[in-house]
């Protein structure tokens, strides 16, 4: 068993390794395993922080369509007594990628990766502190907060902050393509131009439901990888499956919940694709992993028992 161990008196930090582990040994009594008596919450306040965020960015989008709507409905009213012609379509869409770069002009300050960053890094805070809790109200040691300092997330969270840039600008992007599309097929189809006004109004019409997607979505990914990360350098290999914070389980996640797994066998969540994760790594997930913490392979790293005055 290998717990290397801090013990902290006072501010001061020394190798204590004997009392952490009289701790750990009185705590597991007869028992070779315990279970987690404490579960975690989720990141919910920084969810909406997320979700705000998201939704400013995008609301750059329909100021640019603001300013520009009017051009596209003068279009279109004249096409509504001439017909559309092919040059009505190329200035269609003329009108509707300038629009864009308009969108790309009011956004090209705003520093999209260090907010999301910085979201990320909170995140990442709020699961490490939820997992400290759970090692100290089940095993009764407190880790060292410099422990997950540094280094230890920076992967996670650099990946994390990348994809989530990638999913935010690739949003405009879409709807650009979609208007497009709608002019171009109207033109091929002959629909009305009152019509393609329509569709091309509703393809801009981004809502505050994606924007509440991602958030809950990424930021449990999140919580997630960091808790794998964490479970694992600890020398936890297995947990208990929980949904008890997932408001609507699906029926695939309500089999697994209060069921064991290993951290290097994850459960099937699809019975129809056999895809496999943990909790909190499908898609609006909110199930968690709860630790099983085995006295034959914890490790806890930078781990420290509080002194009482009777010590
Ligand atoms: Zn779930």
């Amino acid at each position: 068993m290998n717990r290397a161990s801090l013990f902290r008196k006072r501010g001061e930090t020394m190798q204590n390794e004997n009392e952490v582990n009289k701790v750990i040994r009185k705590k597991f009594g007869t028992h070779r395993v315990l279970h987690s008596r404490y579960t975690g919450r989720f990141p919910k306040g920084i969810e909406r922080e997320y979700a705000k965020m998201i939704k400013r960015y995008l609301e750059h989008f329909g100021k640019a369509y603001t300013k520009y709507k009017p051009v596209l409905d003068e279009l279109f009213e004249e096409v509504a007594k001439t017909g559309l012609t092919p040059a009505g379509v190329t200035y269609a869409q003329k009108i509707i990628y300038t629009m864009y770069n308009d969108f790309l002009r009011r956004t090209n300050r705003i520093k999209l990766e260090s907010k999301i960053k910085a979201l990320g890094i909170m995140g990442e805070k709020l699961s490490i502190a939820e997992w400290k809790k759970e090692v100290k109200r089940t095993i009764g040691i407190n880790i060292l907060d410099d422990y997950y300092k540094g280094e230890f997330y920076r992967q996670t969270l650099d990946q994390w902050t990348k994809d989530n840039v990638n999913l935010i600008v690739t949003r405009p992007k879409e709807i650009l393509g979609k208007m497009m599309n709608i002019v171009q097929n109207g033109f091929l189809t002959g629909e009305t131009s009152d019509s393609i006004a329509k569709k091309v109004a509703a393809a801009y019409h981004y809502d505050m439901y994606w924007a509440k997607f991602i958030a809950r979505d990424q930021m449990a990914k999140l919580n997630a990888d960091v808790t794998e990360q964490a479970q694992r350098d600890a020398g936890v290999t297995r947990y208990e499956w929980s949904t008890s914070d997932d408001s609507r389980v699906r029926p695939g996640h309500a089999v697994l919940d209060g069921k064991i797994f290993s951290w290097d066998d994850p459960p099937i969540v699809d019975r129809k694709t056999g895809r496999r994760c943990h909790p909190g790594q499908d898609y609006q997930c909110r199930c968690i992993a709860l630790p099983i913490f085995d006295e034959a392979t914890l490790k806890i790293p930078a781990g420290y028992v509080e002194r009482t005055k009777h010590d």
